[in-house]
């Protein structure tokens, strides 16, 4: 038995206190190779909050996972030194002041020497992430998972920061590098004709779900692998999935990706020198039988492989 039985592997998964993966709850950063932080801002949403509540919940999902991973052959918590690092203190009524917060908090993380493992929260939570990567390892490559561009303009005037617009600031401010931006699972009407080449035009490669379907996944993920030359950021937005994958969410487009196929897209990443990783959009409200806090907690359990495989040089 382990000697702290607040936490462990020998805990079934409906006993004890829901850290990530039930890994220790610290700020201590020494030695440590990843570490998750909760980031449940909500107040960037358009449409249907609620991803506020989203870390917590992914917490719990992620009490089933028992710690080896049979595809990719490694055992991340035996590899890696991982904690629990807990939630950034959001302020719910000011976007400026969260993004300041986890700016502060992604940076102290990672002037710690960790890999930072961040889940929201809605999708606006990236921009201040991506700053505080780009601040460490200067202009990233970047894997963006997702139904929608999030490239828009400011979607309500003189409001510039939403869920809809991180990846427009992070190209306009040189937080990624040029030609080394690939979005995938792109799909659903949108506002304007222009959307696309709105997105092409500032420097986003965008694969529709279209072409991924047309394509399939091993061609996406060459080109990735082909294109992606630095230390790549992902940040996969949980809507990228099918709602009948995901329905707990709160912008929902039919036709997406199957939970087996993002799956296979972020195993599909190994090699790739992977340096930051977010997980957006769960919103548990929308849920049913939790089927999008699974899917979150295993695609982070997945990257936490990722990781794993690096360290060890596999
Ligand atoms: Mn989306
Ligand atoms: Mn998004």
């Amino acid at each position: 038995m382990n000697s702290n039985p607040a936490f462990g592997a020998d805990l079934q998964p409906f006993m004890g206190i829901p850290s990530f993966m039930r890994l220790p709850v610290t700020r201590e950063l020494d030695g440590v190779d990843a570490a998750i932080l909760g980031v449940p801002f909500d107040s960037g949403t358009s449409y249907r909050s609620g991803t506020r509540f989203g870390p917590r919940k992914i917490r719990e999902a992620s009490l089933q996972l028992w710690g080896h991973n049979p595809t990719l052959g490694i055992t991340p918590s035996e590899t890696l030194k991982i904690v629990d690092y807990g939630d950034v203190s959001v302020i719910p009524t000011s976007i400026e002041h969260t993004m300041s917060a986890i700016r502060e908090a992604a940076e102290g993380i990672l002037a710690g020497g960790a890999a930072l493992i961040s889940l929201g929260g809605d999708h606006s939570i990236t921009l201040p992430l991506l700053r505080a990567h780009a601040a460490k390892y200067g202009p990233l490559s970047l894997v963006h998972l997702d139904a929608h561009l999030d490239t828009w303009e400011a979607e309500f005037e003189a409001v510039p920061y939403s869920h809809g617009t991180p990846f427009r600031h992070a190209l306009q401010e040189g937080l990624i590098r040029p030609g080394e931006y690939v979005q995938v699972g792109i799909r659903g009407p949108v506002s304007a004709a222009n959307d696309y080449e709105d997105a092409a035009r500032l420097g986003a490669r965008t694969v529709t779900i279209h072409e991924v379907f047309q394509k399939g996944i091993e061609a996406v993920l060459e080109e990735i692998h082909r294109r992606l030359t630095g230390p790549v950021y992902l940040s996969l937005d949980i809507d990228s999935a099918d709602p009948a994958y995901a329905p707990g969410t709160g912008t929902p487009e039919v036709g997406g990706l199957t939970s087996y196929q993002l799956l296979e897209l972020v195993r599909g990443l190994r090699g790739l020198d992977l340096v930051g990783f977010d997980l957006v959009e769960v919103s548990p409200p929308y849920d049913h039988s939790d089927i999008t806090a699974v899917l979150a907690a295993n695609l982070t359990f997945e990257v936490l492989s990722l990781l794993a495989l690096k360290k060890s040089g596999k």
